[in-house]
């Protein structure tokens, strides 16, 4: 009866059952077209390199044993740089410079297979090639002989070098990073040597460069164990010398020795551990705001560094983001610090970057203020909040004289744009007194404080 019922209503209404399910099955596959046209386009972006056309070595990274296996033999990795790029850029501008870059990036693939090259940023490229018997005479050479070949850019034939480490991968099972290492201490000694050359890696490299082993194991330990910690250096106004501020310095736990943040930073954008620690810095800064917070501090900014590398990033600023919520913090309060970028084509990046945290509602400071050779473009700009000094224009001040004219004129500069301006490594009264005069805001130095543990700040702030 039921049943009867059913197939009734069914018959009669047998069309628009059709064209239900024949437009739903439309939706479904007009939705997975979407996805997959998405997906497709978020792979891209993030697997390959735009402006030369050829992968990003992260494709490298997450694929490397797969890519290995595929030769079926050993491989020989090469590193290149092109020989003191940046002054093509300081000669021809961006738009050629950016040029060469796509030219170099279309050469590799025209001497291997387009799949085996990849760009780890900026000027620096890696290659894969199988390792033939004759491989010097053969591959190596053709390779040297197509890049060397001029650039024709706008009715002007260019000449350039290159540096190449190579790294022959005979390992049973290889890891990207030694390889990647190997490569690059190779390439180093190349270009220690005097640039225009290949050497190819051997043992006593190692030895030599122990200390860059030794801190990628570290560094890597260290991502691994959670063992970074922050120190804080308090930030006073220079009007009443009251701190409203804390800058958030990294630092790691090592009973045996001490280790200097730089060296620390340089070691982790050279083994690419950059990004982890970005984070890791990011998130245990805004703990700390919370902390402080808790503690009754009356402050009103935390400053915090990252690499110029993130820059790049598509996740980073979704990250900081995620940690505003998490932690319940108004974005105003945090400084994000980064020095200027040395890249060509960096500066679009970089510009929608600082967009994209300053719609957030971050503050934005351009750490280490004119040791960049851009700053000017990007103060025209006009999309910064604050500018910070570095330490090298004040050592010394009082007496050198170029000291105090270059402060001077990136103070009214500032000032025109309407920055605030910010002075580290003030270390004496008289050098703070000079800053004060100069009508500069913020003021950092051992002569008011050093970095300290977060305990020792509740101390100073709660007394
Ligand atoms: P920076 O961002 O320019 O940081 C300021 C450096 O100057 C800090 O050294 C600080 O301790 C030091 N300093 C402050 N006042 C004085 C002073 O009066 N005299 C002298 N001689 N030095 C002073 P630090 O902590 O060794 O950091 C060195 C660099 O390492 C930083 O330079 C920054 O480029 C990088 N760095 C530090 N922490 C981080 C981090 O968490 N993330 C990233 N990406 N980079 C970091
Ligand atoms: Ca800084
Ligand atoms: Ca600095």
């Amino acid at each position: 009866m039921l049943i009867n019922l059913f197939t009734n209503v069914f018959i009669e209404n047998f069309y628009i059952f059709l064209f239900g399910a024949v437009g739903i099955i439309i939706a479904l596959l007009a939705y997975n077209f979407i996805r997959t046209r998405h997906l497709k386009t978020y792979r891209d972006m993030l697997y390959n390199d735009a402006l030369s056309s050829v992968k990003k070595s992260t494709y490298l990274e997450q694929h490397f044993t797969d890519i290995l296996v595929d030769f079926d033999r050993d491989v020989a990795m090469y590193y290149i740089n092109i020989d003191n790029f940046k002054n093509y850029n300081d000669l021809f501008g961006f738009h050629i410079a950016n040029n060469i870059l796509a030219e170099f990036g279309k050469r590799l693939k025209s001497v291997v297979d387009h799949d085996r090259v990849f760009r780890v940023h900026s000027d620096r490229f890696i290659v894969l090639n199988a390792l033939e018997e004759d491989h010097d005479r053969t591959f190596s050479k053709k390779l040297l002989k197509k890049l060397k070949e001029p650039y024709l850019m706008e009715d002007q034939d260019i000449v350039l070098t290159v540096s190449i480490g190579r790294y022959d991968i005979k390992d049973t099972n290889p890891k990207f990073y030694d390889a990647i290492l190997r490569s690059e201490l190779a390439l180093d000694e190349a270009k220690g040597i005097g640039k225009d050359q290949m050497v190819v890696y051997a043992s006593a490299l190692k030895d030599e460069h122990h200390n860059a082993f030794d801190m990628f194991h570290l560094l890597k330990d260290a991502i691994k164990n959670d063992s970074f910690y922050l120190e804080f250096q308090p930030i006073v106004t220079a009007k009443d010398e009251k701190i409203v501020g804390f800058e958030s310095l990294i630092r790691i736990e090592d009973k045996h020795r001490l280790l200097f943040a730089s060296d620390l930073i340089y070691y982790a954008e050279r083994f690419n551990m950059i990004e982890d620690i970005d984070r890791l810095v990011a998130r245990k800064t805004f703990e700390a705001y919370r902390l402080l917070k808790e503690n009754k501090v009356d402050f009103e900014f935390l400053s915090m560094n990252i690499s110029a590398r993130e820059v790049r990033s598509l996740t980073f600023v979704d990250y900081l983001k995620s940690l505003l919520a998490r932690y319940n913090i108004e974005a105003s309060n945090i400084v994000i610090e980064f020095t200027e970028t040395l890249d060509p084509e960096g500066l679009a990046d970089e510009s929608k970057f600082i967009e994209s945290l300053r719609n957030l509602g971050f503050k934005v400071a351009i750490d280490d203020f004119g040791s960049g050779y851009s700053s000017m473009l990007r103060l025209s700009r006009n999309t910064l909040d604050r500018i910070k000094i570095d330490k090298m224009f004040v050592n010394d001040i009082l007496n050198s004289a170029s000291n105090q004219a270059l402060v001077k004129a990136m103070v009214n500069l500032a000032l025109a744009f309407e920055l605030d301006v910010i002075v580290e490594g003030v270390e004496s009264k008289d050098a703070f007194e000079f800053m004060r005069d100069l009508n500069i805001k913020y003021i950092q130095g051992y002569y008011f404080y050093r970095p300290m543990k977060i305990e020792a700040i509740c101390k100073i702030m709660t007394k």
